[in-house]
């Protein structure tokens, strides 16, 4: 009863001392030094997992994240493809030693959704049309979090798709915007999502068009204020695309088409 009571006020202190943290100081720097529209360092590596079809890897400010694709292949169980075009199945797990309390291995509510709506991006992007009764199976694991894995998965899974050669639309790409004490910011850490007045709004694009393909939010925000997180999200993006085809660009630089006796080109 006494440790209840003990913890109670705790919470309570730490909340209290939440209310008071100045998120944005009067120099405009974050609380881990970052100005309001600056995303946590991020590097990409193409090509890590052997055995896949295409594969990267991925840092951003703590996240870490490896995804393999494996595809257009065979569909099984075979009464679940589709005689019209390839099914984006997308595992999104995290690693039980990648959070601060030991995540459960079985997949909970939050994989699941996270698997689903991430999916849904990828039929978007991909052509699945081309690709008849297959399957194209895309596997995130995270190893290390801090706020935003979601969309650090969305974007290392799109590189590993295109290292995999599968024909896309266009790149997808992302970042989480939201608010923290009152100011719109970009890519949220934990500390800045765990705030009182916090919303999260992780957002993917298909970076040419700019078309919209994944949008959650948490939290609630004023019509003025979405705008400006809209704003700021589509420019960090930008920043983010290019950090993915420059990952690519680094793998591939090297590799020469060279013509093969059939008159194709071949790698
Ligand atoms: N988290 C955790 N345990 C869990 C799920 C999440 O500690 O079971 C942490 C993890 O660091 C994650 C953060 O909470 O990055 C925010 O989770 P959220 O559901 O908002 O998704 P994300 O921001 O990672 O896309």
């Amino acid at each position: 009863m006494a440790t209840k009571k003990k913890e109670e006020k705790e919470s309570k202190k730490e909340s209290k001392s939440k209310e008071n943290l100045e998120y944005v100081n009067k120099q405009g720097k974050r609380l881990d030094g970052r100005t309001v529209d600056e995303t946590r360092p991020i590097k990409i590596k193409v090509g890590v997992v052997p055995n896949a079809d295409g594969s990267a890897y991925l840092e951003w400010g703590q996240n870490k994240v490896i995804a393999a694709v494996y595809g257009p292949r065979e569909c099984l169980p075979k009464h679940t493809a589709n005689p019209y075009k390839a099914m984006v199945r997308y595992t999104y797990r995290m690693a039980t030693f990648s959070v601060p309390d030991r995540k459960n291995p079985r997949p909970g509510r939050r994989d699941v959704e996270i698997s689903k709506v991430s999916s849904e991006a990828f039929e978007r992007a991909i052509f699945t049309e081309k690709f008849p009764n297959t399957a194209i199976d895309i596997y995130v694991e995270v190893l290390d979090s801090n706020a935003g894995t979601r969309i650090a998965a969305l974007t290392t899974a799109a590189v590993a798709v295109a290292d995999a050669g599968i024909p896309m639309r266009d790149m997808i790409a992302g970042v989480a915007v939201g608010k923290a004490g009152g100011n719109i910011i970009v890519d949220l850490n934990k500390y800045e999502e765990d705030a009182p007045d916090a919303v999260d709004i992780p957002i993917a694009i298909l970076p040419n068009s700019e078309e919209i393909v994944l949008l959650q939010m948490d939290g609630l925000l004023s019509k003025k204020e979405w705008v400006e997180a809209r704003t700021k999200a589509f420019a960090a993006i930008k920043k983010v695309h290019e950090l993915q085809k420059q990952a690519l660009l680094e793998k591939y630089k090297n590799f020469e088409s060279t013509p093969s006796n059939d008159g194709s080109d071949k790698q």
